[in-house]
């Protein structure tokens, strides 16, 4: 379903949805970016203590952060895929693969390295 579904598409759901319901007027960037973090939270703890969420657990929570951040888009009018590939193209200049290949250590230790200080 991934493959053949547009962001636009689910942005377009999320914003009738807030609509019909009047809640548009709630939805500015700093609601939605804490409702964001709300739900990311609610992701965690499915996790927490090492549990094993039920795969329908899971599903729901990536479905309401994906809301919600459907939801900042709309309300910013950030569009998420040029934010996306131009965010992932700073990212490839600022992990390396071949500096980073394998590490999961903090980005300054290892740019501090490259840098040779
Ligand atoms: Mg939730």
């Amino acid at each position: 379903m991934d493959e053949d579904t547009y962001i636009s598409t689910l942005k377009g759901e999320t914003a009738r949805f807030a609509r019909e319901r009047d809640w548009e007027k709630f939805h500015n960037p700093k609601d939605l970016s804490m409702a964001l973090a709300v739900e990311a939270s609610e992701l965690m703890d499915l996790y927490l203590w090492d549990r094993e969420p039920d795969r329908e657990a899971l599903e729901d929570e990536l479905g309401d952060v994906l809301h919600f951040l459907l939801e900042m888009s709309n309300a910013t009018g950030v569009d998420l895929s040029e934010a996306f590939w131009k965010k992932q193209g700073k990212n490839e200049i600022k992990y390396p693969a071949d500096l980073v290949r394998g590490r999961a250590d903090k980005y300054s230790s290892y740019k501090h390295n490259r840098e040779g200080r």
